[in-house]
């Protein structure tokens, strides 16, 4: 069985819906995970956000703009009578929550029920036009399967075993679909797998159910070497190894959510990233296999903080490190890039929901400097610390104005510190010089 996922633009016309059924469309049975459609999850985040700042009255405006915008669409994709009605019957109780809603006072609980919408949308109207189309069809409601622990990890055991129940109450349909993204937590509180998460939702599933194949259906052909929103003649990479894309996804390549490589690598299940528009295109194919060596990508992850941690007793003092790592333990926050001289660390977080609390604990044994607005590009191949191409990255850093440097750390990744000012004009250059000097 294979696990498809189709992102927000794959389902976001009338004209991709229709691609998506031509892809699935060929009687094998599968798993389709949606996610909602193009500027949904958007809204949604802004009506919650508009409940939170108490302009209730701007939040009714925002609902009833999407509320047109989904009848037209379900005008145009359903012209079977009762299937149309069925729809609008559903839409109008979801909208009819969503008004309900600016009532309430705000919560996180609220919050991720009125983001949890636009897949159950989605997946919704999918459904019904398959039914229309004469595709046999199931809806797999997510919220009854999908569940993350208390440490937000997937529950692998319970979405297996509910995951199996639900598919076994509807054996005779080709098509199963569920939500992408939403979840329950713990206590069953919806939750979600943060933005972008309807990529982990068909890993997970993938991992789940031990599928032959997850493939990513998005709006571009694949995982390109360098982000195609800043930079130009950026071009698709035909095999990535698992490592190559989790350092790629986890250091901002958009096209994949950061976690989205770590259920499937254990069991070896590929992941395909295809182009909802140009199915032809080969895409991307992600395995255990490493096809070549050297730089194949460049990623960028912004919103990082930088913190520079300076002792004079650091000077051959053993146990610094351990105190400084320690702060970040207790405070729960993941550093990513570090770099260290005699007297002196630096280093990276991009949570910085604590960053108060960290610098005060730090400045009891150390003088601290905190900066904010900084991004890491991060520069990924299989084996590229010891490619001899590598060496060029050296004659472009001239231009680049750097905080740091982090080389050796894996063998398959080097990650540069700029200023965010700095991103787009470094992932520019980078470019032209990196794959210009290698081609
Ligand atoms: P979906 O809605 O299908 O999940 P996303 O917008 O999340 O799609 O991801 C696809 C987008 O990721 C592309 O349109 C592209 O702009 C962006 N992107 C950023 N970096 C890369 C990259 N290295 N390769 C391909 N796409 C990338
Ligand atoms: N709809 C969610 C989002 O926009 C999840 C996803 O698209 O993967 O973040
Ligand atoms: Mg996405």
């Amino acid at each position: 069985m294979q696990v498809l996922k189709f992102g927000g633009t794959s389902v976001g016309s009338i004209e991709n819906i229709n691609n998506v059924k031509n892809i699935i469309n060929d009687g094998k049975p599968k798993v389709i995970v949606l996610s909602a459609m193009s500027g949904t999850t958007n809204a949604l985040v802004r009506i919650s956000n508009y409940i939170k700042n108490g302009r209730p009255e701007k939040a009714i405006e925002q609902i009833n703009e999407l509320h047109v915008h989904y009848f037209k669409t379900v005008d145009s994709l359903l012209t079977d009578k009762a299937l149309n009605q069925d729809v609008k019957n559903y839409i109008n109780t979801i909208f009819n929550f969503l008004v309900d809603s600016t009532y309430e006072s705000h919560s996180i609980l609220l919050e991720n029920k009125i983001v949890a919408q636009g897949e159950l949308l989605s997946t919704y109207i999918f459904n019904c036009f398959l039914t229309q189309e004469g595709i046999s069809s199931a809806l797999l409601p997510a919220l009854s399967f999908m569940r993350i622990d208390k440490t937000n990890e997937p529950d692998f055991f319970y979405i297996k075993q509910h995951f199996e129940m639900m598919f076994n109450k509807v054996p005779e349909a080709t098509v199963y679909i569920t939500q992408g993204f939403i979840c329950i937590d713990d206590a069953g509180n919806i939750s979600n797998l943060q933005r972008g998460g309807s990529d982990y939702t068909a890993t997970i599933l993938g991992a789940a159910i031990n599928a032959d194949e997850v493939q990513i259906w998005t709006d571009i052909d694949g995982m390109h070497n360098n982000d195609p929103r800043h930079v130009e003649n950026t071009r698709p990479i035909k095999n990535l190894s698992y490592d190559e894309a989790a350092e790629l996804a986890y250091f901002g390549a958009k096209i994949l959510h950061p976690q989205t490589i770590t259920p499937v690598r254990a069991d070896n299940i590929p992941v395909r990233l295809k182009n909802t528009m140009n199915p032809d295109a080969h895409g991307t194919l992600i395995t255990n296999n490493y096809s070549e060596n050297g730089i194949k990508a460049i990623a960028a992850k912004d919103h990082i903080t930088a913190i520079k941690i300076k002792s004079g007793r650091m000077l051959n003092a053993h146990g610094f490190l351990k105190k400084v790592f320690e702060v970040f333990e207790v405070y729960e926050t993941p550093i990513d890039m570090i770099t260290t001289s005699e007297v002196a660390i630096s280093l990276t977080i991009d949570d910085d929901s604590n960053i108060d609390k960290i610098v005060t604990e730090l400045e009891k044994f150390a003088a601290i400097e905190v900066d904010t607005n900084q991004s890491i590009v991060c520069l990924v191949g299989h084996s590229i610390v010891h490619h001899p191409d590598t060496f060029k990255l050296f004659q472009v850093l001239q231009d680049v104005k750097i905080r740091m440097i982090s080389y050796g750390g894996s063998n398959n990744n080097i990650s540069l510190l700029v200023p965010t000012v700095e991103k787009v004009a470094t992932l520019a250059r980078l470019q032209d010089y990196i794959f210009r000097l290698i081609a």
